[in-house]
């Protein structure tokens, strides 16, 4: 039974949430700051240049790399926070009771920790962010957020925030 549970929530290979539980626990976390009138942030993450790397070091070096990642991404949070696979080398997080300044810093800290880690090759990874002060709805926030990370993946190796003023490169 409690295989089936994880099944049906988690990535097989990372062991992250799988989207689809992410995109529930999203809509979740959207009712709650309504009822308690908090905020929350949500940053999405891409692998740089992640084809070269399967196609230079192979697949399996490629999978390595994505459970390392999720390790990473696990260590550096809160237990609050949340996780997810978002796609094949995409990742997305929620960080309750978080506003854009504290998502930007947490996001600025996460590029430089991969930026540094031994992979066995430079990985790097670009980050777009959004924040609840805006007041945007669920749909618009995963566009926003998806435009940062658009906007990121111009330079590649950086964070973008989205806010009512526009994109700002952290
Ligand atoms: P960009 O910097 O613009 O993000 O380029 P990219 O190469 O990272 O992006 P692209 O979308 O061109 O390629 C994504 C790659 O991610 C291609 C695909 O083979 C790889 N990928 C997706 N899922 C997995 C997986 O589960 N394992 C491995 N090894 N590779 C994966
Ligand atoms: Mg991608
Ligand atoms: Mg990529």
């Amino acid at each position: 039974m409690k295989k089936l549970y994880f099944g049906a929530h988690n990535d097989a290979l990372t062991g992250l949430y799988n989207r689809r539980y992410f995109n529930y626990k999203l809509d979740d976390e959207i009712s709650r700051i309504k009822r308690t009138q908090s905020v929350f942030s949500l940053i999405l993450i891409d692998i740089d240049n992640f084809k070269k790397v399967n196609d230079t070091n192979g697949h399996l070096m490629g999978d390595e790399i994505l459970k390392k990642l999720s390790c990473i991404l696990k260590q550096s949070m809160r237990s609050i926070d949340i996780v997810a696979r978002w796609g094949g080398e995409e990742f997305a997080i929620i960080l309750p009771e978080t506003d854009l300044n504290g998502a930007r810093t947490f996001a600025e800290r996460l590029r430089k920790t991969v930026e540094k880690y031994d992979f066995g090759l430079q990985v790097t990874i670009s980050l777009g962010i959004v924040s609840t002060c805006d007041d945007l709805t669920l749909d618009e926030l995963l566009t926003q957020a998806d435009e940062a990370l658009y906007t990121a993946k111009e330079k590649k190796n950086k964070v973008v925030a989205y806010s009512k003023f526009g994109y700002c490169e952290t």
